[in-house]
């Protein structure tokens, strides 16, 4: 079967296991099994899978190569490309900032001195941002190892991503400004036609059922029934507790509701001091309010 949707996510690096397990639990396995594939198909063949770097695929999905991408909001700004940003994935959370050695007096970007050498391999990003304060600077470009320039003597600050924070500190680098928050996203290109279209809009529900079960958990438990009003009160759920009829116990009903993880642990305490008894923990793939 031809393909409909040809939907490109990163080859390596941080996003692309992530991005393979989010289609998973999305329902959207990937045919072959292969590590080192460039291609691989998912439902029935109808939307084939392109494996490429987290960079291109945002000019690889604006000038039509492909109907649509994951890759992180951080590439896709720096490339400024006309896209659909359809939908965030909530993963890949890394920040673009600005930072100067340690011992730098500048506590932020506008404090630099105009003409100061700015390396980063974010240069569209890192000279609006500047631009932006009315500064001059002057970009030194690199593609890689930033953090290492200002003790190099080729550049007096960086703008380059961060998500821990321990490269920066390592390289004795301070930072001073954040210019961009990042995660990946779903995009693709505005005006792709009717059928690709329709599967985008299937792929995307189905991703956004994932993101919003993310962290979520699903409690079952047996309990007095006259302790449901004070339940009620700790566990609001979705649309309040589904409660069921347990057959020849009138006195105990069986409840459902969907709890944030880290509210688990109360939960679970209190229902086993209400009397709850019979309590399971689920986690959930998906979830469609
Ligand atoms: P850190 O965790 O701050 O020490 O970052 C480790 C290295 O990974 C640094 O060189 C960052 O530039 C890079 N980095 C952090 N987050 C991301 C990301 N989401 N995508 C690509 N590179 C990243």
């Amino acid at each position: 079967m031809d393909p409909v949707l040809k939907l490109a996510i990163p080859n390596k690096g941080r996003l692309a296991d992530d991005a393979v397990a989010l289609l998973r639990r999305a329902g959207i396995s990937l045919d072959g099994s292969s590590d080192r594939k460039l291609v691989a198909h998912a439902l029935g063949g109808r939307v084939q899978v392109l494996f490429l770097r987290a960079q291109d695929i945002p000019e690889f999905v604006a000038d039509g190569t492909v109907h649509a991408g994951i890759t992180g909001l951080d590439v896709v700004r720096e490339a400024a490309v006309d896209v659909q940003d359809v939908l965030d994935l909530g993963f890949g959370y890394c920040r673009l900032v600005v930072a100067v050695p340690r011992e730098h007096p500048a506590r932020k970007a506008s404090d630099l001195p105009d003409r100061v050498r700015v390396a980063t391999s974010f240069e569209t990003l890192a000279r609006a941002h500047f631009e932006r304060l009315g500064k001059e600077v002057r970009i030194v470009p690199v593609s890689g190892a930033c953090e290492i320039t200002p003790a190099l003597g080729v550049a007096d600050a960086i703008v380059d991503l961060t998500s821990s924070g321990s490269t920066l500190v390592m390289n004795n680098l301070r930072e001073v400004e954040t210019v961009l928050e990042s995660t990946c996203h779903l995009i693709a290109r505005p005006g792709i036609d009717a059928e690709a279209a329709e599967w985008l809009d299937r792929v995307a529900f189905a991703l956004e059922s994932v993101v919003a079960a993310r962290g979520k958990r699903y409690l079952m438990a047996d309990v007095p029934r006259a302790a449901l009003g004070e339940i009620r009160q700790f566990l609001p759920g979705v649309a309040g507790p589904t409660v069921v009829e347990i057959a020849g116990d009138p006195d105990t009903v069986a409840i459902q509701v969907i709890v944030d993880g880290a509210e688990i642990f109360d939960a679970v305490h209190r229902l086993r001091q209400l009397g709850g008894r019979g309590i399971i923990v689920v986690a959930i793939d998906r979830m469609v309010p």
